[in-house]
């Protein structure tokens, strides 16, 4: 609150999964939200349910172009700046390796210097990804991690380490007061049918009987956090006034192999589809798990939702979205 008004916040990336969950939260807290998207993987749909929201906005724009004038206009005071802004699974990221990192360092630039110009903070979604293929295991914030500058990977990875090293540059030099999460693999209800992420994909293979595909032999780790335990998170870290200035972890703990997530997931639909394996992406990291402890000790956060409860949920969801494509394209 500024002055005894809501918060005026804005979300770039708000059509993508995070993003529009992001939305509603701060919208049910009260604040005045405008979404900043060019819906590059984002969708309106994940926003329909606010169109006669009056606290609620919708710019369309790419933040590597210089910001919409409604955005800059005098009016947008903004409090608070999120950075969600940028394809965020692999097949996504990668069919434009140019845009993927210039939209995490010419955007968070155009952010940063947004937020510099009018006072607001500023929150950047990085990602467990800077760790690389880790070395370390769990990943803790001192990790400097082990990526590939060169691979396919890179464009997502290195444009976020250029992001956060801008990010702490501003801050470094008194231009912007920042919060960056790196965030852990997420999911949950609004990931896209065709975003080719693991969970959205096996739960769709095993809904529609498809095959499911595992990319080598399914040894590999991720640990996975129900979104809306990350978007607690989310609000804990812009909401800090503690002295703590780094980066913190946001994720779930939880590890398991993703050929255990398929297990899971096809004894929980029921679904007679086959695993097969296709084989592993360049650079894919072979294990990852968050250490949380920074987050407990300074947000006094971790995740509370079980991967059972969430798989089932986000089970649910889809369903319910391939029921309704179904029905539309019925004569
Ligand atoms: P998403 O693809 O659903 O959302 C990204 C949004 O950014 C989309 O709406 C897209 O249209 C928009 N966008 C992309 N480039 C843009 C640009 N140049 N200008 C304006 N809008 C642009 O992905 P998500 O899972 O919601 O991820 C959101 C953020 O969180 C991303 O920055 C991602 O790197 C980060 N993150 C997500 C995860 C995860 O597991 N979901 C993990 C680590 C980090
Ligand atoms: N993966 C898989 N089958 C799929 C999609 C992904 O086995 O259909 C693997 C992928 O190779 C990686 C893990 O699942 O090892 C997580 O992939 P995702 O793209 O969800 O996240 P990220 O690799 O970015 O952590």
């Amino acid at each position: 609150m500024k002055n005894g008004k809501s918060k005026l916040v804005l979300v770039a990336g708000g059509a993508g999964f995070l993003g529009s969950h992001l939305c509603d939260a701060l919208l049910s807290e009260g604040a005045h939200v405008v979404a900043l998207d060019n819906l590059l993987t984002g969708r309106k749909q994940n926003l329909r349910h606010l169109e006669r929201e009056p606290r609620f906005e919708f710019v369309d724009g790419d933040i590597i172009k210089t910001l919409p004038a409604r955005i800059r206009s005098k009016r947008m005071k903004f409090d608070q700046i999120f950075n969600l802004a940028c394809a965020a699974s692999p097949p996504h990221y990668q069919a434009d390796p140019e845009h993927t990192l210039l939209t995490s360092v010419v955007g968070t630039h155009n952010l940063l210097t947004l937020a510099e110009d009018i006072g607001a903070r500023f929150f950047l979604a990085s990602t467990s990804e800077i760790y690389g293929d880790p070395e370390v295991h769990p990943q803790r914030e001192s990790y400097w991690g082990h990526v590939n500058p060169t691979g396919p990977r890179a464009c997502y990875d290195e444009g976020k380490r250029a992001a956060e090293t801008l990010t702490f540059d501003f801050k470094r030099s008194g231009r912007a007061d920042v919060r960056i999460a790196r965030i852990f693999n997420t999911y949950g209800p609004r990931m896209r049918a065709d975003d080719g992420r693991v969970v959205s994909n096996v739960i769709c293979q095993a809904l529609a009987g498809d095959d499911i595909t595992i990319y080598g032999d399914g040894s590999q780790t991720r640990s996975f956090c129900y979104v809306s335990d990350l978007i607690e998170g989310f609000l804990k870290l812009m909401a800090y006034e503690g002295p703590f200035t780094g980066a913190v972890n946001l994720g779930n703990p939880v590890e398991l192999t993703v050929a255990d997530l398929a297990r899971r997931v096809l004894a929980m639909t029921g679904s007679a589809s086959r695993i097969v394996t296709r084989p592993l992406p360049v650079d894919d990291p072979r294990r990852r798990r968050p250490d949380i402890t920074l987050a407990k000790q300074l947000l006094n956060w971790s995740p509370r939702t079980s991967l059972e409860v969430g798989l089932k949920e986000t089970v649910a969801w889809f369903s319910k979205e391939q029921e309704t494509a179904q029905q539309n394209r019925a004569p």
